[in-house]
């Protein structure tokens, strides 16, 4: 049920061998998908060198998502050179650093709508890309990355809790849109790891650390397991399941104290 042999998978956000479209990535080409994997400008070379370790070579693309045009290229080029898409990772997030470490408060108006868009409405303008490939091969899976900042108040999470905010309502409201076309769409919301963004966070480490002493499993979680549960959402072992909230965080938000 979690092969993925014919499939053909568009993956957003690789930078480098920790990010968690990697892991996603990996867990589906290694149960069979054909990949297109695209970077954002500066991590072409982190992004080609990791492609020649999955079986199957990737197409590898650029698209930076603040640009509709980048995204219409990037699938114009996978349906032309891959024929066809069945599933779409989003796994691309910024805001600016003095966002992730100055009092919520002041947050800037410019610092607001940069991570807004690029973290929360990118992934409209991608599934509206993706989708008209998905609907010609009969449906298809959307998976976006989200964390637990959206409903709780981690300190320096700030604004990007606010856009993972809106970015879990994007995916409520593209699965009511989409699914009569059989495309599913879902987050996994992940704990915390260390990637190039997280490290982005003030006092990221202490988040890690709460973690560790209070989650149920009394562990962190690593980008493999949220690899294995994204790539349940995208497979057909998860075909009934839309416009849901997957949280892989060793139980910690069942927590109170
Ligand atoms: P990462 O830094 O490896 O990945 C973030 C990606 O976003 C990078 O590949 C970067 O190139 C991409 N990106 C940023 N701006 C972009 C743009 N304009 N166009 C295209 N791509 C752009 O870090 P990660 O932790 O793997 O992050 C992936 C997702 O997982 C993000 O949405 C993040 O918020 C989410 N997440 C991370 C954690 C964590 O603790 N690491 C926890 C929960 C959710």
């Amino acid at each position: 049920m979690t092969d993925f042999t014919g499939k053909i998978g568009l993956v957003v956000g690789v930078a480098n061998k920790r990010s968690i479209a990697w892991a996603i990535a990996q867990a589906t080409a290694a149960r069979g998908a054909r990949l297109a994997l695209t970077y954002q400008g500066r991590f072409e070379e982190n992004v080609q060198e990791l492609s020649a370790g999955l079986a199957t070579p990737p197409l590898v693309l650029p698209c930076d998502v603040a640009s509709d045009d980048e995204i219409a290229n990037a699938v114009a080029r996978v349906e032309h050179e891959l024929g066809g898409l069945d599933f779409v990772v989003h796994g691309a997030a910024f805001a600016r650093k003095e966002e992730l470490s100055e009092p919520f408060v002041n947050t800037t108006r410019e610092g607001f709508r940069l991570a807004m868009d690029i973290s929360a409405y990118s992934l409209i303008a991608l599934a509206r890309a993706a989708s008209p490939l998905m609907e010609k091969r009969g449906g298809g899976s959307i998976v976006t990355l989200s964390y637990l900042g959206s409903e709780r108040v981690f300190p320096n999470y700030n604004v990007m809790g606010v856009a993972k905010a809106a970015l879990e309502a994007n995916v409520r409201y593209l699965a009511a849109d989409l699914g009569p076309k059989n495309i599913r769409v879902n987050a996994v919301s992940a704990g915390p790891i260390k990637t190039i963004s997280a490290m982005g966070i003030s006092g990221f480490s202490s988040i890690l650390s709460v973690y560790r002493d209070r989650a149920p499993l009394r562990r962190n979680v690593d980008a493999t397991e949220v690899g294995e549960a994204a790539a349940f959402l995208l497979s057909d072992a998860g075909r009934g399941i839309s416009g849901e909230v997957l949280i892989v965080d060793a139980g910690f938000h069942v927590t109170g104290m």
